[in-house]
């Protein structure tokens, strides 16, 4: 089989599922079941039926896209990502694992390969938590991992349930038929860019992800007195700011005190009520984020941070309330996967590093049903979610042939 993988349709491809964005290009927002994103699934959908592939879609608008394999009936080997992308975003992130997807099948195609499995494009909806409040939730809920009661509650920041929006945006049926039957995928692989510097500073050509981290996050809220800035003499405050200030230090140390490089813990948002210059701060709403490949590390963290928060409530004796967003599980990638893309890399003689994904993507989700690994390609300077992401052609392109030869190794 002699692969040859199309790098200009790629990325003119790539260039052209860019222009289709809620704000103007290049910058790039697709949110869940806007405009912007329905109008970038159908732009893809129609570039697989070009390419005669059978299309479905689930109740909740996770699209798998199908070459039939000489076996129909047998396991499928799955590959894909997502569209949507968090506001003031780039052109790659999930992108490169969809339209990459697309061109691994093509290719194989074009290089007369007939795959016993069926081979499926997955696209799955929702990776970002934007508008749910809930990363991954296509691939939570195909993994049964989101409960369809907890995927019921769901509701954007206008009170639209999930239910409305999704049926909203044409995907019908109940969301209880979302869980995939066990045994779906005989193996899945995602390609997607590295979101961080490693391969580009070390000049390897692919990262085989052998682990993705396990993530945690949580809402805090503080609450003190508030109070005029002058009036209020320093003995008689509950400063709920103060408060929280001694909570993110605290957080950091909680995180460097497992002494392991990848226990990480995040405080991205301090929201600051009534936020004037001459007021006291009376509530605080502080977002906690803390990842680990180790699971129990990680939770001994979470919870090194919750006593510390009792023991701040209590000396300023304000109140500190905690709200588990998600706790998710890590993952452990397939040795059958890794495998297959150790063969590809070495067949098609390029470099490639072990890599642990410190980012969460559906893979941590589908990991949970199938034997699943990631493959990552070098982008610019580990730039991702933001305009001035990119990844360069020839780096798509190897990270495309991989794709392509790993499928065809599982499928055989
Ligand atoms: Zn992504």
């Amino acid at each position: 089989m002699k692969l040859a993988i199309d790098r200009e349709r790629l990325v003119s491809e790539i260039q052209a599922l860019g222009q289709i964005s809620e704000v103007e290009p290049p910058v790039v927002t697709r949110v869940v079941f806007t405009e912007a994103d329905l109008r970038a699934r159908a732009w893809v959908i129609a570039r697989c039926k070009e390419s005669k592939l059978s299309v479905r879609t689930d109740a909740v608008g996770n699209t798998f896209v199908r070459w039939a394999g000489s076996a129909p009936s047998a396991p499928a080997v799955g590959t894909g990502s997502h569209l949507d992308a968090i506001p003031n975003a780039g052109k790659y992130d999930g992108v490169v694992g969809v339209l990459g997807g697309l061109e691994a099948i093509r290719a194989l195609k074009a290089a007369g390969f007939q795959p016993k499995r069926s081979i499926e494009l997955l696209i799955f909806t929702s990776e970002e938590p934007t508008r749910f409040g809930v990363g991954c939730l296509g691939s939570r809920m195909l993994s049964g991992t989101l409960t369809t009661e907890s995927a019921a509650k769901l509701r954007d920041s206008s009170s639209n349930s999930l239910d409305e929006v999704r049926q909203k945006a044409g995907f019908e049926g109940p969301l209880s038929s979302v869980k995939l039957a066990a045994g779906h995928y005989h193996a899945f692989v995602e390609l997607h860019i590295e979101q961080g510097p490693i391969l580009e500073r070390e000049g390897i050509s692919v990262g085989i992800v052998e682990r993705i981290a396990a993530p945690a996050s949580e809402s805090i809220f503080l609450e003190g007195l508030g109070g005029h800035a002058g009036g209020v003499l320093m003995p008689d405050r509950k400063d709920a700011l103060c408060a929280a200030s001694e909570l993110i230090l605290e957080v950091e140390r909680a995180a460097r005190s497992t002494g392991a490089i990848d226990t990480v813990a995040t405080v991205g948002i301090c929201d600051v009520f009534p936020g004037a210059v001459n007021s006291i701060p009376s509530k605080v709403r502080l977002s906690l984020d803390v990842r680990d490949t180790d699971l129990v590390r990680r939770d001994g963290v979470m919870n090194e941070i919750f006593l510390a928060s009792k023991r701040i409530a209590e000396k300023r004796s304000v109140s500190i309330r905690t709200e588990i967003l998600n706790a998710d599980a890590p993952a452990e990638c397939a040795p059958k996967v890794i495998g297959a893309l150790v063969e590809s890399c070495r067949k098609h003689k390029l470099t490639y590093l072990p890599m642990v994904s410190r980012a969460y993507h559906d893979s941590l989700f589908v990991s949970r049903i199938a034997p699943t690994a990631m493959l990552f390609i070098p982008c610019f300077q580990g730039y991702s979610h933001r305009p001035d992401e990119y990844a360069a052609p020839e780096d798509i392109e190897k990270g495309v042939l991989v794709l392509a030869e790993t499928l065809a190794k599982l499928a055989s």
